[in-house]
């Protein structure tokens, strides 16, 4: 019998033999960088003299790899490759899929330390974040593997004399997938096992800041779990080079994307096109964007909302999908709330996260730094600095320090344009009332929270607060797998609710059986 599911615990750092577990893993780890992987297709290695190297982003001068440059003619290749084993793997029992992300969960509970150290050098995650980021990845393989098992069989339909009549879900087919490089290693995971867990084959497109830790993943899948060849093929490569052939190839069935709103609208309408020889209406799961905010009314506990805007706007320098960028507060707690927040943020320190003592390493590439540095002048001129703001030149680590923007109006650019960075916009609410429609005025409805003692605007928050995942009196990041299901609105994406009930599905068709006896 299998264990019931649980979330992966959290290591405690300050036990000493997690610290010391980690500095070996840190250490391992830093042996290894500097490596050339391959491509991975239909079980053969290929290696190509046209390659791109993955950097530190706190120590760009540090090659974490150099991987194997995909082109068109490899993206048609692996697509055509996933098709052929699609027709084997299809049938595959739905218990000997699961085992595979159960085995594949089991060596990365054994191996999490390392994971994390790729996680640290390679996207500058802190400890903790990385820490985090390995849990999730593992909370998908044993809740993707059991809900694969549970959608396994036939499903309850209504009884009918002198027929047997059964529904089940059968895989779709080739899905495509395409994942970001800020939860590098989680949600790469979680929509390549959502798939194979189905019945799906899969063409893994890693994002190009973080192949490293997908090339260590998919080595995991391939040579310690065991899955047969073709089921999951490796193709890193540029997305603007060689992702349209993906998307557009007659015999994807299924992409599963994660990223920012212009990719993912990209991928939307393009999949939308038929294409010669294609015979089905391509599905898509589009996970895009965010704005996300807090709101703070006059009677919340103030301390708490300080400690939460913190954490949700300056964890993993504000890289989230789900991180706070605009803290909406009533004007009788503004310059309160305003000051809290400040003077806790002061205590945050910066530097190469290998060290566990600072809290932000570095904005993951050339191309967010200058992007963060840009919103920051902007920034500026709509509003009042209040902390950070100044950064070198990038030569030395794209370090950005985590910066507060007071007094930006509703309408800034500040206020609704996503920055991915540790910019954070204090935007004054003159009541309840207005704090909640400066909530909802972007296009974005990702996650949100609200810190407030009165339970009538909590519950007209619950109602109204238009967002896919809604938090009172906590910080809006950190959704558990199987306890946030997580997914946004609007222009948020397709709110297919990663980790929830219902996501295994979406990888799925349904097919309905009647016997007549
Ligand atoms: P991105 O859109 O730049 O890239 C995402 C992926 O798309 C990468 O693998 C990239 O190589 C690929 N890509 C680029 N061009 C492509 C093309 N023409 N065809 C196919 N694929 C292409 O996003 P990013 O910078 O990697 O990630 C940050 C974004 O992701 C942010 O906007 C963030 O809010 C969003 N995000 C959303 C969620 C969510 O659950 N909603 C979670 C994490 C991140």
């Amino acid at each position: 019998m299998l264990p019931e599911y649980r979330n992966e615990p959290f290591v405690d750092f300050s036990v000493k033999a997690n610290a010391d577990a980690m500095r070996t893993a840190l250490s391992k780890v830093g042996d290894e960088l500097g490596r050339t992987y391959p491509l991975l297709i239909g079980g053969e290695h290929i290696e190509l003299a046209d390659t791109f190297d993955s950097l530190n982003p706190a120590k760009p001068s540090q090659v974490v790899g150099s991987f194997a440059k995909a082109t068109v003619e490899h993206a048609n290749q692996a697509v055509e490759v996933a098709a052929t084993t699609f027709e084997s793997w299809r049938s595959v029992a739905a218990e000997e899929r699961a085992r595979y992300l159960f085995r594949a969960a089991a060596v990365m509970r054994r191996r999490k330390f390392e994971f994390m150290a790729w996680l640290v050098y390679e996207v500058s995650k802190s400890w903790a974040e990385a820490d985090a980021d390995v849990a999730e990845a593992i909370d998908f393989m044993e809740y993707y593997g059991r809900q694969a098992i549970k959608f396994g069989g036939p499903q309850p339909v209504v009884a009918y004399n002198g027929e047997e009549n059964e529904l089940r879900y059968v895989p779709l087919g080739v899905t495509v997938v395409i994942p970001p490089w800020n939860f590098a290693l989680a949600i790469m995971v979680g929509m390549t096992t959502a798939a194979i867990a189905a019945g799906n084959t899969v063409v893994l497109k890693p994002a190009s800041a973080s192949p490293a830790i997908a090339a260590q993943f998919v080595r995991l899948l391939v040579e310690e779990a065991g899955l047969p060849d073709g089921v999951v093929n490796f193709v890193p490569g540029s997305g603007g080079a060689m992702g349209d052939a993906l998307v557009d190839h007659a015999k994807t069935r299924l992409i599963a994307f994660t990223g920012s709103k212009e990719i993912g609208l990209r991928i939307f309408e393009r999949s939308a096109k038929l294409q010669a020889g294609q015979i089905w209406l391509k599905r898509t799961i589009l996970e895009m964007g965010g704005k996300d905010g807090i709101v703070v009314d006059e009677t919340a506990d103030l301390d708490a909302a300080a400690d939460a805007i913190v954490a949700s706007a300056f964890g993993f320098q504000g890289q989230k999908c789900s991180a706070c960028s605009r803290a909406i507060i009533v004007e009788s707690v503004y310059s309160t709330v305003l000051k809290k927040v400040v003077d806790r943020t002061k205590k945050l320190t910066m530097g190469n996260p290998t060290d566990p003592k600072h809290h932000l390493g570095a904005v993951v590439d050339q191309k967010a730094f200058d992007k963060i540095r840009e919103y920051i002048e902007i920034g500026k001129s709509e509003g009042r600095l209040m902390l950070g703001g100044e950064t070198g030149d990038g030569s030395e680590g794209y370090f950005i320090p985590p910066t507060i923007i007071a007094d930006i109006a509703p309408e800034a650019r500040l206020s609704l344009e996503e920055i991915f960075g540790p910019v954070l916009a204090f935007i004054k609410a003159n009541d309840w009332k207005h704090a909640l429609e400066i909530a909802n005025n972007t296009e974005y409805g990702l996650t949100g929270a609200v810190f407030s003692r009165s339970r009538e605007r909590l519950e007209e928050a619950r109602r109204d607060f238009h967002v896919g995942n809604l938090y009172f009196n906590r910080k809006c990041t950190g959704a558990l797998v199987g306890v946030q299901p997580f997914g946004g609105f609007n222009m948020s994406g397709t709110d297919s609710k990663a980790g929830g009930p219902d996501y295994l599905l979406l990888f799925t068709q349904a097919k309905t059986i009647t016997d007549r006896f």
